[in-house]
């Protein structure tokens, strides 16, 4: 196809604001699937993402559309709208010239809304704002044109009006597409040069790679090359999605499609990653290549210590489809053997952690996640610090810890309930504007630690659930952190150290001890449990001795009946852990970690 026919876009929303029921919409106008296979969010794959009804990864689709005696080609990417995925986002976008910029007729601009079109705006695609659900009865469709158009700067009149469920203003918008987004440039006969966007793992056809070609043309049965890293790679298929794939004899400046080259995890086949012709290859890189980058690590343990090996594979069947998926192994005294694993976020924690029990039929226990901090000792050495356990015994002198740029957009009257809960967690305000009369974007500068865990719950919950939270990493600041550790009868109990702001120290030391207090049950001796930040006791809890003498009841009973109560015992004593001398059950490890 000629790169003039060919108009490239993605649809950019705040989540459930309707992108893939819009895309929906457009696979059935322009004839990609038939009205029998049709199923709501078709592009959504995965069944975590239809169970969730979110769009985890993104996806490409080819559609034919006619125009003013034309047929055009549109590649249509759509994109996953959480910010654990943000880079994937901005990968595809990278692949674009058009946003299709969907805003739900019913909310208003939310916190993705401007993040997504900022990220749109540095990519300088062509933005056609479009308001979605106009169906709903609670629409304000007059209301939000006009917050719509001035946040872009342009007429409320331009603002499409759409119902992706009914599909009204659904071809309204694909011609206009045709008109605004611009058409590919590249150069045709320049060495080959495709970015990859996506690449999925598929257990029959090995890695798919998503690219968009800017220059030259890739063709079948070609040899190509990966250019960070120098590997080649021979093609067994090159293709379009349309939704389903379809092989051709190759892909031309602007065309998006799929390559198959037989590797068997995507990260040889990364995304960010530019495709050349190994013949005749590129002199550089189309740029904007970033390595995946774990901001959150928690270690995942098997409550059954004899499905380790099944963890490991299961993670490791995991990592095929996911490059940002991080692991190494981790022995704790309390938890047994595990994996100290990194994530892009929680949500992305989250995800992993249902697969592994729905997919792999795992029971797993998860310790409290952290961020990664830079800690310097007293001999000026730098040491990253993922897991409490590297923390460095001695003096320190600095620690770092990562931060963020966080916007939060709220309806005017909850402002104080915003900067209050902001403030309790250390952030410092970078300003505060209004989109309307009663909505305002307020901006923070957050320790990531404490906005990656409960801030948003927190946050819905202190405002109704009108406030929508967006945030992106912004490097790090020093901060007054010390790690927290948990003592059994004088043995540490690694699963439970933390590290955490000084001020909240003596808090996570009196919960963990009176938690544990609870839980564990009394033994043969007294058992003291503390809470240390280094050698000074922050908290103390006592657990009671007692006399348990099973075989007292016995005394002059016949000898069968002892020998039963014996194995009994044994037979509760195999889900106990020993620290130090005290036993404790796993249920109370289990318990304390669980959240409350
Ligand atoms: P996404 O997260 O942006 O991909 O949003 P979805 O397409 O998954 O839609 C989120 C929810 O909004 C779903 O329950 C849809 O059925 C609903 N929805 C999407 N578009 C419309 C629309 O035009 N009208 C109405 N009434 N509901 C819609
Ligand atoms: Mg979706």
């Amino acid at each position: 196809t000629s790169p003039r026919a060919i108009r490239n876009f993605c649809i950019i929303a705040h989540i459930d604001h309707g992108k893939s029921t819009l895309a929906d919409r457009m696979l059935q106008l322009t004839g990609v699937v038939e009205p029998r296979q049709m199923k709501a969010q078709y592009l959504d794959r995965m069944d975590i993402e239809r169970e969730r009804g979110i769009t985890i990864k993104s996806q490409a689709v080819r559609m034919p559309w006619d125009y003013h005696g034309g047929t055009y080609a549109f590649h249509m990417i759509d994109t996953p709208g959480h910010v654990d995925f943000s880079y994937e986002v901005s990968r595809s976008l990278a692949a674009c010239e058009g946003a299709v910029l969907l805003v739900d007729a019913a909310q208003g601009i939310e916190a993705q809304t401007l993040a997504n079109l900022y990220l749109a705006m540095e990519h300088e695609l062509a933005i056609i704002p479009v308001l979605n659900k106009i169906d709903l009865p609670a629409a304000m469709p007059d209301k939000y044109a006009e917050e719509l158009a001035h946040l872009i700067g342009c007429e409320p009149e331009d603002v499409l009006r759409v119902s992706g469920k009914t599909g009204e203003g659904v071809e309204e918008l694909l011609d206009r597409i045709v008109d605004e987004v611009p058409a590919p440039v590249g150069e045709a006969e320049a060495p080959a040069r495709a970015m990859i966007f996506d690449s999925v793992y598929d257990t029959y056809r090995g890695v798919v790679t998503f690219v968009r070609v800017t220059d030259g043309k890739l063709g079948r049965r070609e040899k190509i090359k990966m250019m960070s890293t120098g590997a080649t790679h021979e093609l067994l298929e090159i293709g379009v999605s349309s939704p389903e794939p379809e092989a051709t004899d190759g892909l031309g400046v602007g065309e998006v499609g799929y390559l198959i080259t037989g590797v068997k995890d995507v990260r040889q086949s990364k995304v960010g990653d530019t495709v050349t012709s190994a013949a005749k290859p590129a002199s550089s890189i189309i740029g904007g290549y970033q390595e995946p980058k774990p901001m959150v690590f928690s270690g995942l343990f098997p409550l059954d210590g004899s499905d380790f090996p099944v963890l490991r594979e299961a993670l490791e069947k995991l990592q095929l489809n996911d490059a940002a998926l991080n692991f190494e192994p981790e022995t704790s005294t309390a938890l047994g053997f595990g994996f100290r694993v990194g994530f892009l976020g929680l949500l992305h924690l989250e995800i992993t952690r249902e697969r592994l029990e729905q997919e792999y039929n795992l029971d797993l226990i998860s310790t409290a996640p952290n961020v990664i901090y830079q800690v310097k000792d007293e001999s000026g050495e730098s040491h990253e610090v993922t897991n409490p356990s590297e923390f460095p015994d001695g003096k320190i002198d600095e620690i770092r810890e990562p931060i963020v740029d966080a916007t939060i957009i709220v309806p005017a009257e909850y402002i104080g309930a915003v900067m209050e809960l902001c403030q309790a967690r250390r952030g410092s305000m970078d300003g505060m504007d209004y989109l309307s009369e009663e909505r305002v974007e307020i901006r923070y500068t957050m320790p990531l630690a404490e906005i990656v865990f409960d801030f948003f719950d927190q946050l819905k919950s202190r405002t109704k659930g009108y406030a929508s939270l967006n945030w992106q990493a912004s490097g790090d600041q020093a901060a007054d952190l010390v790690k927290v550790e948990i003592l059994l009868q004088g043995d540490k109990v690694d699963a439970f150290s933390a590290i955490t702001h000084r001020d909240h120290a003596y808090a996570y030391g009196v919960k963990m001890a009176s938690k544990l207090k609870d839980l564990i049950p009394r033994q043969q001796f007294e058992v003291p449990i503390q809470a240390a930040i280094g050698s000074r006791i922050i908290a103390r809890e006592n657990i009671r001795a007692i006399r348990k003498d099973v075989l007292s009841k016995c005394y002059g009973g016949d000898i069968s009946r002892k020998r039963k109560l014996l194995e009994k015992q044994k037979e509760g004593k195999k889900r106990m852990k020993m620290v130090g001398t005290v036993e404790v059950p796993q249920e109370a490890f289990i318990a304390a970690l669980s959240s409350d």
